[in-house]
Protein backbone atom coordinates (compact mmCIF):
# COMPACT_ATOMS: atom_id res chain seq x y z
CA UNK A 1 0.00 0.00 0.00
CA UNK A 2 2.48 2.07 0.63
CA UNK A 3 4.27 1.68 -2.26
CA UNK A 4 1.52 2.01 -4.06
CA UNK A 5 0.58 5.17 -2.83
CA UNK A 6 4.43 7.03 -3.21
CA UNK A 7 3.84 5.73 -7.09
CA UNK A 8 0.86 7.82 -6.91
CA UNK A 9 2.82 10.85 -5.35
CA UNK A 10 5.60 9.95 -8.14
CA UNK A 11 2.83 10.65 -10.61
CA UNK A 12 1.12 13.32 -9.47
CA UNK A 13 4.83 15.44 -9.18
CA UNK A 14 5.49 14.52 -12.96
CA UNK A 15 1.87 15.75 -13.69
CA UNK A 16 2.54 18.71 -12.00
CA UNK A 17 6.22 19.21 -14.01
CA UNK A 18 4.48 18.14 -17.44
CA UNK A 19 1.38 20.88 -16.76
CA UNK A 20 4.34 23.55 -15.80
CA UNK A 21 6.52 22.54 -18.90
CA UNK A 22 3.30 22.78 -21.12
CA UNK A 23 1.80 26.21 -19.68
CA UNK A 24 5.50 27.70 -20.38
CA UNK A 25 5.54 26.42 -23.67
CA UNK A 26 1.96 27.71 -24.53
CA UNK A 27 3.17 30.79 -22.88
CA UNK A 28 6.11 31.32 -24.59
CA UNK A 29 3.94 30.53 -27.96
CA UNK A 30 1.56 33.22 -27.61
CA UNK A 31 3.85 35.11 -26.70
CA UNK A 32 5.43 35.11 -30.10
CA UNK A 33 2.30 36.34 -31.30
CA UNK A 34 2.03 39.30 -28.83
CA UNK A 35 3.68 41.65 -30.29
CA UNK A 36 2.07 41.25 -34.43
CA UNK A 37 -1.66 41.00 -32.71
CA UNK A 38 -1.12 44.06 -30.75
CA UNK A 39 -1.77 42.71 -27.39
CA UNK A 40 1.03 44.09 -25.43
CA UNK A 41 0.79 47.73 -24.14
CA UNK A 42 2.95 50.32 -21.73
CA UNK A 43 1.34 51.18 -18.58
CA UNK A 44 2.60 53.85 -16.23
CA UNK A 45 3.84 54.43 -13.05
CA UNK A 46 4.05 58.21 -11.97
CA UNK A 47 7.22 59.23 -9.60
CA UNK A 48 7.69 62.39 -7.69
CA UNK A 49 9.81 64.33 -6.14
CA UNK A 50 9.54 65.79 -2.21
CA UNK A 51 7.06 68.55 -2.91
CA UNK A 52 4.82 65.48 -4.78
CA UNK A 53 5.55 67.20 -8.25
CA UNK A 54 5.57 64.68 -10.78
CA UNK A 55 9.01 64.03 -12.35
CA UNK A 56 8.13 61.45 -14.98
CA UNK A 57 6.87 57.57 -14.87
CA UNK A 58 8.36 53.71 -15.24
CA UNK A 59 7.18 51.97 -18.30
CA UNK A 60 5.27 48.40 -17.03
CA UNK A 61 4.72 46.12 -20.07
CA UNK A 62 0.96 44.37 -19.50
CA UNK A 63 0.04 41.84 -21.88
CA UNK A 64 -3.86 41.46 -22.71
CA UNK A 65 -3.73 37.59 -23.60
CA UNK A 66 -7.04 36.73 -25.58
CA UNK A 67 -8.24 33.96 -22.94
CA UNK A 68 -6.23 34.33 -19.95
CA UNK A 69 -6.96 38.01 -19.62
CA UNK A 70 -4.49 40.81 -18.42
CA UNK A 71 -0.79 38.90 -17.68
CA UNK A 72 1.43 40.43 -15.45
CA UNK A 73 5.05 40.76 -16.28
CA UNK A 74 6.59 38.57 -13.35
CA UNK A 75 4.81 35.65 -15.26
CA UNK A 76 5.85 36.39 -18.66
CA UNK A 77 8.78 38.18 -18.57
CA UNK A 78 11.18 35.28 -17.12
CA UNK A 79 9.68 33.34 -20.37
CA UNK A 80 10.73 35.97 -23.00
CA UNK A 81 14.27 35.70 -21.20
CA UNK A 82 14.86 32.45 -22.32
CA UNK A 83 15.05 33.34 -25.32
CA UNK A 84 15.75 36.16 -28.22
CA UNK A 85 12.29 36.74 -27.45
CA UNK A 86 12.91 39.20 -25.08
CA UNK A 87 15.01 41.53 -27.69
CA UNK A 88 11.89 41.43 -30.11
CA UNK A 89 9.92 42.83 -26.61
CA UNK A 90 12.49 45.06 -25.60
CA UNK A 91 12.76 46.75 -28.86
CA UNK A 92 8.91 47.24 -28.99
CA UNK A 93 8.86 48.50 -25.33
CA UNK A 94 11.60 50.81 -25.96
CA UNK A 95 10.09 52.04 -29.52
CA UNK A 96 6.74 52.47 -27.61
CA UNK A 97 8.32 54.85 -24.61
CA UNK A 98 10.30 56.79 -26.65
CA UNK A 99 7.03 57.77 -28.97
CA UNK A 100 5.47 58.42 -25.56
CA UNK A 101 8.22 60.66 -24.33
CA UNK A 102 7.88 62.15 -27.87
CA UNK A 103 4.36 62.98 -27.55
CA UNK A 104 4.80 64.29 -24.04
CA UNK A 105 7.97 66.42 -25.04
CA UNK A 106 4.73 68.73 -26.87
CA UNK A 107 2.73 68.46 -23.60
CA UNK A 108 2.21 71.54 -21.68
CA UNK A 109 2.52 69.87 -18.46
CA UNK A 110 4.25 66.82 -19.36
CA UNK A 111 7.00 68.06 -21.41
CA UNK A 112 9.89 67.31 -18.60
CA UNK A 113 8.71 63.98 -17.82
CA UNK A 114 11.08 61.09 -18.04
CA UNK A 115 10.46 57.52 -18.59
CA UNK A 116 12.16 54.89 -16.95
CA UNK A 117 12.48 51.32 -19.59
CA UNK A 118 12.96 48.59 -17.74
CA UNK A 119 16.14 46.54 -19.33
CA UNK A 120 16.82 42.62 -19.47
CA UNK A 121 20.46 41.42 -19.25
CA UNK A 122 20.07 39.42 -22.69
CA UNK A 123 19.46 43.05 -24.64
CA UNK A 124 21.92 45.10 -22.38
CA UNK A 125 24.47 42.48 -23.60
CA UNK A 126 23.73 42.62 -27.08
CA UNK A 127 26.57 43.76 -29.22
CA UNK A 128 24.41 46.11 -30.89
CA UNK A 129 21.92 46.94 -27.63
CA UNK A 130 23.88 51.05 -27.67
CA UNK A 131 23.08 51.40 -31.56
CA UNK A 132 19.83 49.85 -31.57
CA UNK A 133 18.97 52.74 -28.25
CA UNK A 134 20.57 55.57 -30.41
CA UNK A 135 19.02 54.50 -33.20
CA UNK A 136 15.36 54.23 -31.83
CA UNK A 137 16.33 57.82 -29.90
CA UNK A 138 16.73 59.47 -33.35
CA UNK A 139 14.29 57.67 -35.53
CA UNK A 140 10.93 58.61 -32.62
CA UNK A 141 12.78 62.22 -31.86
CA UNK A 142 12.63 61.69 -28.31
CA UNK A 143 15.07 63.53 -26.07
CA UNK A 144 17.64 60.98 -25.01
CA UNK A 145 18.01 62.54 -22.02
CA UNK A 146 14.42 61.95 -20.62
CA UNK A 147 15.12 58.37 -21.19
CA UNK A 148 16.43 56.31 -18.07
CA UNK A 149 17.27 52.54 -18.74
CA UNK A 150 16.45 50.74 -15.59
CA UNK A 151 19.00 47.93 -14.82
CA UNK A 152 19.73 44.97 -12.05
CA UNK A 153 22.71 44.70 -9.92
CA UNK A 154 22.75 40.69 -11.01
CA UNK A 155 23.66 42.31 -14.98
CA UNK A 156 26.52 43.58 -13.82
CA UNK A 157 28.39 40.29 -13.07
CA UNK A 158 29.05 39.07 -16.66
CA UNK A 159 30.77 40.85 -19.44
CA UNK A 160 31.28 43.82 -17.00
CA UNK A 161 34.02 45.80 -19.02
CA UNK A 162 32.05 45.65 -22.32
CA UNK A 163 28.34 46.49 -20.76
CA UNK A 164 30.03 49.56 -19.11
CA UNK A 165 31.33 50.58 -22.46
CA UNK A 166 27.98 50.18 -23.78
CA UNK A 167 26.57 52.33 -20.83
CA UNK A 168 29.56 54.94 -21.00
CA UNK A 169 28.36 55.39 -24.93
CA UNK A 170 24.50 55.80 -24.57
CA UNK A 171 25.65 58.04 -20.96
CA UNK A 172 27.43 60.40 -23.61
CA UNK A 173 24.40 60.84 -25.60
CA UNK A 174 22.56 61.92 -22.41
CA UNK A 175 20.78 58.41 -21.44
CA UNK A 176 20.84 58.23 -17.96
CA UNK A 177 20.75 54.53 -16.01
CA UNK A 178 18.91 53.49 -12.82
CA UNK A 179 20.36 50.49 -10.68
CA UNK A 180 16.92 48.54 -10.07
CA UNK A 181 15.62 46.76 -6.94
CA UNK A 182 18.65 48.00 -4.96
CA UNK A 183 20.20 46.43 -1.79
CA UNK A 184 19.22 42.66 -3.04
CA UNK A 185 22.13 41.66 -5.48
CA UNK A 186 25.61 41.53 -5.26
CA UNK A 187 27.15 44.92 -5.64
CA UNK A 188 30.36 46.00 -3.76
CA UNK A 189 30.86 49.50 -2.92
CA UNK A 190 34.07 49.75 -4.37
CA UNK A 191 32.66 48.68 -7.78
CA UNK A 192 29.48 51.17 -7.63
CA UNK A 193 31.59 53.92 -8.40
CA UNK A 194 32.90 52.54 -11.70
CA UNK A 195 29.49 52.27 -12.91
CA UNK A 196 28.25 55.22 -14.83
CA UNK A 197 24.84 55.30 -12.99
CA UNK A 198 22.73 58.06 -12.44
CA UNK A 199 20.07 56.49 -9.68
CA UNK A 200 19.96 54.12 -6.86
CA UNK A 201 16.38 52.29 -6.71
CA UNK A 202 15.59 50.91 -3.26
CA UNK A 203 13.98 47.69 -3.49
CA UNK A 204 9.90 47.85 -2.53
CA UNK A 205 11.12 44.80 0.47
CA UNK A 206 13.02 47.09 1.98
CA UNK A 207 10.13 50.33 1.96
CA UNK A 208 7.52 47.77 2.93
CA UNK A 209 9.05 46.65 6.01
CA UNK A 210 10.39 49.82 6.92
CA UNK A 211 7.84 50.95 9.87
CA UNK A 212 8.32 48.05 11.50
CA UNK A 213 11.98 46.72 11.15
CA UNK A 214 14.08 48.57 12.28
CA UNK A 215 17.13 46.88 10.54
CA UNK A 216 15.28 47.89 6.86
CA UNK A 217 15.50 51.44 7.99
CA UNK A 218 18.83 51.38 9.11
CA UNK A 219 19.56 49.41 5.37
CA UNK A 220 17.49 52.59 3.62
CA UNK A 221 19.55 55.08 5.47
CA UNK A 222 22.86 53.53 4.45
CA UNK A 223 21.58 53.45 0.72
CA UNK A 224 20.63 57.04 0.77
CA UNK A 225 23.73 57.79 2.31
CA UNK A 226 25.93 56.16 -0.15
CA UNK A 227 23.44 57.74 -2.98
CA UNK A 228 24.30 60.80 -1.81
CA UNK A 229 28.19 60.34 -1.50
CA UNK A 230 28.50 59.10 -5.31
CA UNK A 231 26.09 62.32 -5.82
CA UNK A 232 23.35 59.81 -7.32
CA UNK A 233 19.73 60.65 -7.25
CA UNK A 234 18.15 58.07 -4.63
CA UNK A 235 14.28 56.81 -5.67
CA UNK A 236 12.34 54.65 -3.06
CA UNK A 237 9.97 52.16 -5.09
CA UNK A 238 6.67 50.23 -3.52
CA UNK A 239 5.02 53.54 -1.37
CA UNK A 240 2.23 52.59 -0.27
CA UNK A 241 1.42 54.99 2.74
CA UNK A 242 1.98 58.35 3.49
CA UNK A 243 3.45 57.26 6.65
CA UNK A 244 6.44 55.35 4.09
CA UNK A 245 6.60 58.27 2.30
CA UNK A 246 7.01 60.83 5.45
CA UNK A 247 10.23 58.80 7.17
CA UNK A 248 11.70 58.59 3.69
CA UNK A 249 11.35 61.97 3.11
CA UNK A 250 13.06 62.74 6.46
CA UNK A 251 16.14 60.68 5.65
CA UNK A 252 16.43 62.31 2.78
CA UNK A 253 14.84 60.08 -0.15
CA UNK A 254 15.12 62.12 -3.61
CA UNK A 255 12.41 60.30 -5.59
CA UNK A 256 9.46 58.26 -5.01
CA UNK A 257 7.29 55.41 -6.56
CA UNK A 258 4.12 53.74 -5.34
CA UNK A 259 0.38 52.71 -5.10
CA UNK A 260 0.43 56.15 -2.54
CA UNK A 261 1.11 58.53 -5.89
CA UNK A 262 -0.78 56.08 -8.03
CA UNK A 263 -0.83 52.85 -9.97
CA UNK A 264 0.47 51.62 -13.45
CA UNK A 265 -2.19 52.67 -15.67
CA UNK A 266 -2.26 53.41 -19.40
CA UNK A 267 -1.14 56.35 -20.50
CA UNK A 268 -4.54 57.63 -21.01
CA UNK A 269 -5.32 57.46 -17.87
CA UNK A 270 -2.86 58.87 -16.05
CA UNK A 271 -3.86 62.29 -13.57
CA UNK A 272 -4.43 65.72 -15.13
CA UNK A 273 -2.51 68.75 -13.14
P1 LIG B 1 10.25 46.48 -11.18
O1 LIG B 1 10.94 47.13 -12.33
O2 LIG B 1 10.94 46.48 -9.87
O3 LIG B 1 8.84 47.20 -11.11
C1 LIG B 1 8.16 47.51 -9.92
C2 LIG B 1 6.99 46.59 -9.71
O4 LIG B 1 6.37 46.93 -8.46
C3 LIG B 1 5.88 46.70 -10.75
O5 LIG B 1 5.28 45.43 -10.91
C4 LIG B 1 4.90 47.67 -10.08
O6 LIG B 1 3.57 47.55 -10.55
C5 LIG B 1 5.01 47.23 -8.65
N1 LIG B 1 4.64 48.29 -7.71
C6 LIG B 1 4.66 49.62 -7.91
N2 LIG B 1 4.28 50.29 -6.83
C7 LIG B 1 3.98 49.36 -5.89
C8 LIG B 1 3.52 49.43 -4.53
O7 LIG B 1 3.31 50.50 -3.97
N3 LIG B 1 3.36 48.24 -3.88
C9 LIG B 1 3.59 47.04 -4.48
N4 LIG B 1 3.38 45.93 -3.77
N5 LIG B 1 4.03 46.94 -5.75
C10 LIG B 1 4.23 48.08 -6.44
P2 LIG B 1 5.01 44.83 -12.36
O8 LIG B 1 4.48 45.89 -13.26
O9 LIG B 1 4.20 43.60 -12.14
O10 LIG B 1 6.46 44.45 -12.87
C11 LIG B 1 7.19 43.44 -12.23
C12 LIG B 1 8.60 43.35 -12.79
O11 LIG B 1 8.54 42.92 -14.15
C13 LIG B 1 9.33 44.67 -12.83
O12 LIG B 1 9.88 44.95 -11.57
C14 LIG B 1 10.38 44.40 -13.88
O13 LIG B 1 11.46 43.69 -13.34
C15 LIG B 1 9.63 43.49 -14.84
N6 LIG B 1 9.15 44.32 -15.96
C16 LIG B 1 8.03 45.07 -16.03
N7 LIG B 1 7.94 45.70 -17.22
C17 LIG B 1 9.05 45.36 -17.91
C18 LIG B 1 9.55 45.71 -19.20
O14 LIG B 1 8.99 46.51 -19.95
N8 LIG B 1 10.74 45.12 -19.59
C19 LIG B 1 11.42 44.27 -18.77
N9 LIG B 1 12.57 43.75 -19.22
N10 LIG B 1 10.98 43.94 -17.55
C20 LIG B 1 9.81 44.48 -17.12
MG1 LIG C 1 11.94 48.75 -12.66
MG1 LIG D 1 12.24 47.73 -9.00
MG1 LIG E 1 11.15 45.23 -7.78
Amino acid sequence: RAKESGRNTQCFYDANIQRLITDQLELQRDLRLAIAEDQLQLYYQLQVDRYKQVAGVEALVRWHHPQRGMVMPGVFIHVAEQSDDIICLGDWILDRACRQLLEWQNHPQRFQWSIAVNVSVRQLRADDFADKVIETLQRTGARPDRLLLEITESMLLIDTEQVIQKMARLKKVGVRFSLDDFGTGYSSLGYLNRLPIDELKIDQSFVSDMTDDEHHQVLIRTILSLGKTLSLTTIAEGVETEQQFTILKALGCDRFQGYWFGRPVPAHELPEY
